[in-house]
């Protein structure tokens, strides 16, 4: 009907509490210490350090107290800017206690990023780690909206430092902050969406907490162990660690990704089950070192978040002797959390809650499709010229309409309503959908890149590209990458009379960004660039030319 898939049992919004996040999930971790005892939240893979459940509830309450008396209130912001750590989410919930919502931005983020990221979300406090910090200083000095630096893991002089907030006397708690659940901010990540430069993506209280109820096992699991190879500045760490408030699993996670790390944590842990972007399971798939690894423990694998090829799955497997199932799943910030995941059986059997070990039983999703719509979630494909939805098998838009689609983009309203058309969220993917439900992506509509899962904004690269005196246009497009994803790839036209050559292009552009964003593609010098019959670029026309070698110069 309506071409409109769902999960076979679509669960009714009214099952999601109407209450602030925080009153739901720190009443929710009292029911559960009470009921299951202690169990670790946090722990990293490599050190070892960890953070219990139970250090949640006395942390944050002392943390909320001196947030407060620093002047942290109802729609201030924080700022996260720090690698993984088993403190990571104590000032997030903190933050929500106090009425404040929290961004985040990657610990390899340039000041320049970061500050044009602060002078957007405006931040009272900045959260900063041993790698960050001088970053962070810098940052400061350039923006007035922050009032504090706080050191997360290690101390400076006359600097704020978690562990010291964390000792607070508790006397300040603000006991009674009014939540609009529906209006008021408590997560804001930072996305480019389908065009643009990065905006700040307004999560209200309700459609945070809807997306940590789409998380398919949310049941209490107390003692269970996700390794969580992922980032906790984006939604996949985010939604695996506060989630775990309400079902009491482990968290166990890299601070930083590395391969000897990956591969030795695996074995010293013993991980059964572990979530992951494609790179390094690809990694995995081809390392020579994997051998050097007792990898046997693995059963299940979680995915998403870019494509991993069949050959590369069928390597993995191989590699791990024991695997189980790979269950992919599709999700996408602005839509809130998982928003299609592996197959839940035609029968209607609710797999969803069920453990993995019983889930597995019943999978029965098809090679390459990316599953069904999640618990909540309703999604359709779009004629991107007509609008109109369409029937199974034919390719468009995927639409999403769940209570965990975003309230709007801050401070843009114009991108705000390109992107939430009638209450449905266009995610700038194209795919189809079969006669049961399935959905399979087939390319992406949107200008959006990702390098190892870390978004880059072609436009931000074309506007540094700009800069220089001899480069007259300049597009960035990704080349595919079976290990990273894409590679981000600099298509230049020269200014005429301009002598200039690619490596020149790329040392300029590479002092200029962080890490990830560097031209790893390479740099192209053209005749001109490909536009479509509107006069629009058209990256896709351009990355078909750049495969076929074809237009250089
Ligand atoms: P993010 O907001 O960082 O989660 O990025 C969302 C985008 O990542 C989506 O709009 C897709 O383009 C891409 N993506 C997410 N999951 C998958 C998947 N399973 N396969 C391919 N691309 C994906």
């Amino acid at each position: 009907v309506n071409n409109i898939v769902r999960a076979p049992h679509k669960k009714d919004e009214s099952t999601i509490p109407r209450v602030s996040l925080h009153t739901y999930l720190l009443e929710k971790l009292r029911q559960n210490l009470e009921q299951y005892g202690d169990h670790d939240w946090l722990i990293n893979g490599v050190t070892g350090q960890r953070s219990r459940y139970s250090e949640i509830l006395s942390k944050t309450s002392n943390l909320a107290s001196a947030l407060s008396k620093m002047g942290l209130e109802k729609s201030d912001v924080i700022m996260m800017y720090c690698k993984n750590n088993h403190e990571y989410f104590f000032p997030v919930i903190a933050a929500w206690i106090c009425g404040a919502s929290v961004t985040f931005v990657a610990p390899g983020m340039l000041e320049l990023q970061v500050l044009n990221q602060s002078l957007d979300s405006k931040p009272k406090i900045l959260f900063c780690d041993e790698e960050t910090f001088e970053k962070a200083v810098k940052v400061v000095a350039s923006c007035n909206y922050i009032k504090y630096i706080v050191t997360v893991g290690c101390k400076k002089n006359n600097v704020l430092d978690l562990s010291g907030l964390m000792e607070d006397d508790g006397k300040a708690y603000p006991e009674d902050v009014k939540i609009d659940i529906d209006r008021d901010i408590a997560y804001l990540p930072y996305s480019s969406g389908t065009t643009g430069l990065p905006k700040g993506i307004m999560h209200t209280h309700r459609s945070t907490l809807s997306l940590l109820f789409s998380f398919s096992r949310m049941q209490p699991n107390p003692g269970f162990v996700y390794f969580c190879a992922t980032s906790m500045f984006h939604s996949s760490g985010f939604v695996y660690a506060i989630s775990g408030m309400h079902t009491m699993h482990t968290v166990l996670f890299l601070p930083r990704y590395d391969e000897d790390d990956f591969l030795q944590t695996i074995s010293k842990w013993k991980v059964v089950t572990l979530i992951s972007l494609p790179p390094p399971l690809v990694m995995i798939a081809k390392s020579k070192k994997a051998k050097n690894y007792d990898l046997s423990s693995v059963k299940y694998i979680l995915y998403g978040g870019a494509m991993m090829s069949t050959e590369s799955e069928v390597k993995l497997r191989e590699t791990l002797p024991n695997l189980k199932g790979t269950f992919q799943g599709y999700g996408m910030t602005e839509v809130g959390g998982i928003t299609t995941t592996f197959s839940l059986p035609t029968s209607g059997q609710n797999v969803a809650y069920r453990p993995l070990e019983e889930a597995v039983k019943f999978y029965e999703a098809p090679l390459g499709s990316i599953g069904r719509p999640n618990l909540y979630v309703e999604v359709k494909v779009t004629n991107v010229k007509t609008g109109e939805s369409l029937s199974p098998h034919d390719s468009g838009e995927l639409w999403v309409r769940s209570p965990g689609v975003m309230k709007g983009y801050l401070g843009n309203p114009e991108a705000t309503s390109n992107t939430i058309v009638d209450g449905w969220c266009r995610t700038g993917d194209m795919g189809y959908y079969d006669q049961t439900g399935h959905f399979y992506l087939q390319e992406r509509l949107k200008e959006l890149l990702k390098y190892r899962g870390f978004h880059v904004v072609p436009s931000s690269l074309e506007n540094i590209l700009l800069k220089h005196e001899g480069i007259k246009e300049a597009t960035v497009i990704g080349i595919p990458d079976e290990e990273a994803g894409e590679l981000p790839c600099a298509c230049i036209v020269p200014q005429l009379g301009y002598r200039i050559n690619p490596s020149e292009v790329e040392e300029f552009l590479n002092s200029r960004v962080s890490d990830y964003e560097k031209l790893r593609g390479g740099v192209i010098l053209r005749r001109s660039l490909k536009y479509n019959e509107v006069g629009k670029l058209d990256r896709r026309a351009l990355l078909k030319d750049v495969l076929l070698n074809q237009q250089e110069l």
